[in-house]
């Protein structure tokens, strides 16, 4: 482990210049916060428009021959009051007019919402006088979109071997030259990269909250934050929808032990939540660690009798999602039957095919499909080793009179999740909070 503390700020902790101000106070309040990577400007209040959403909205306009005059003009003063209140020495003016260009010439979406980053990255570099170096120049894809790890490692190491500063712009990489951004919320995955790749001791995420709390802020008033948190429950939450850190930043860092500390740069007096190995976590205590969900799934519930001596008959299902371009969330089975969970989104307009299909190829006797179905996961290390945290969940949801459609245990045992309908969602989740934490 070298010397080195990378700090990764979002989209709210660069929203404007007073923003500014408290990431640069953080970062000069440790010497070790040697490269920065930053998010594109957040909302600066609860109806404010982020700038990756407006870029985007641009990119959408142009290709559509919509004027996106007015949307551009958004995105020029935000930049434009940022770097003059920031006084820094930047031409603004010139990098925002060969964007605007750019985009009038059909660039692409990644080329056009990566710009967002990249101006922010120029603005806090000069801000922090840490030197400026490109995302495009370090963090490599390969030719079917994902990270090539190997390649990244090389360039980054090669890239930043004798410059002891740096800001580093969040969210894209490139290919053969060409832009490439990771899915929304992608910069946490460009610092965890930046970590590995400069063997640091830690990687802090500065974000709005104070650390990962027990359950969404948006459903529950006041969540209790979590102290320490394990890499697989935090995947296990983040892909059930907490949201506070892209779900695959992980992976750089769980292998090479970094911990990742999740702060609040409103609150930098905080400790915030250390994500860490299984070793380092010593008590379980609490029986569970948080809750997550999402809404809007459908579940393709199918019956057959003697379902389960029929070989093949699973296989020939995933094949069909699988050649129609689905990918399912879950598959809870009975001995006679088996349900598809799936997102909404996933399956789009192909439902009814989907549905053609499964009739013809698997002759099943009855096949229903229940939409505005909603997930929720109760994820705890503890869970396996303390008796009756599912009877808890299932009595407050009972209390609640939530109607529970699905139940399923995942095999790592660390989460329980249930289906109920999308208008029981918010009452079910908040339900299960309060049987856990009084
Ligand atoms: P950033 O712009 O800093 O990357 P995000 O908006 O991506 O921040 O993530 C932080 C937000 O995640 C919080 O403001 C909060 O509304 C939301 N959130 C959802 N679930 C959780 C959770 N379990 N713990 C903390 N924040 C959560
Ligand atoms: N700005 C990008 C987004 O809004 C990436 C990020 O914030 O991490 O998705
Ligand atoms: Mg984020």
């Amino acid at each position: 482990m070298s010397d080195v503390v990378v700090a990764k700020f979002g989209g709210s902790s660069l929203a404007d210049s007073e923003q500014f101000q408290k990431v640069r106070n953080i970062v000069f309040g440790n010497d070790k916060r040697r490269y920065v990577v930053p998010s594109a400007p957040g909302k600066r209040f609860k109806k404010d428009y982020k700038i990756t959403d407006l870029l985007y909205l641009c990119y959408e306009h142009a290709k559509n021959e919509i004027s996106f005059e007015d949307v551009f003009k958004h995105i020029e003063e935000r930049y434009k009051t940022l770097a003059l209140e920031l006084n820094v020495d930047v031409d603004i003016q010139s990098h925002l007019e060969e964007i605007k260009l750019k985009i009038e010439e059909g660039a692409s979406a990644d080329y056009t919402a990566s710009r967002g980053e990249y101006l922010n990255g120029l603005i806090l570099a000069a801000f922090l006088n840490y030197e400026f170096v490109d995302a495009a120049e370090v963090i490599k894809f390969k030719h079917f979109g994902t990270l090539d790890m190997a390649a990244t490692e090389i360039a980054v190491r090669e890239r930043l071997k004798n410059i002891d500063k740096a800001v580093i712009p969040g969210f894209y990489g490139a290919i053969d030259g060409k832009i490439k951004t990771f899915s929304r919320g992608g910069s946490d995955i460009t610092g965890a990269i930046i970590a590995r790749c400069t063997n640091a001791e830690l990687y802090e995420n500065w974000t709005d909250v104070s650390g990962f709390l027990m359950a969404d802020p948006n459903i529950v008033a006041n969540p209790k934050s979590i102290e320490n948190v394990t890499y697989k429950e935090l995947r296990e939450l983040s892909y059930m929808g907490a949201k506070v850190l892209h779900e695959e930043s992980i992976f750089p860092v769980r292998d090479v032990g970094i911990p990742i500390n999740i702060r609040n740069t409103n609150r930098p007096e905080d400790k915030g939540t250390f994500i860490v190995d299984e070793q380092r976590v010593q008590a379980y205590g609490d029986t569970i660690t948080g809750i997550a969900g999402k809404k809007d799934f459908v579940v393709i519930a199918i019956q057959k009798m003697l379902m389960n001596l029929e070989q093949g008959f699973c296989r020939k299902l995933l094949t069909i999602l699988e050649s129609n371009g689905v990918s399912f969330e879950n598959m809870p089975a009975g001995i006679d039957s088996v349900s598809l969970v799936i997102e909404e989104c996933q399956v789009g307009d192909k439902l009814e095919i989907i549905l053609e299909e499964i009739k013809r190829q698997c002759n099943p006797d009855t096949i229903d499909v229940h939409p505005n179905m909603a997930l929720i996961a109760t994820v705890g290390k503890g869970m396996n080793r303390t008796k009756g945290v599912a009877t808890k969940i299932f009595k407050s949801l009972s209390e609640a009179e939530v109607n529970v459609r699905m139940i399923n245990q995942g095999s790592s045992e660390i989460n329980v999740i249930i289906g109920v309908e999308n208008e029981d969602f918010e009452n079910a989740y908040r339900a299960i909070y309060s049987a856990f934490v009084k």
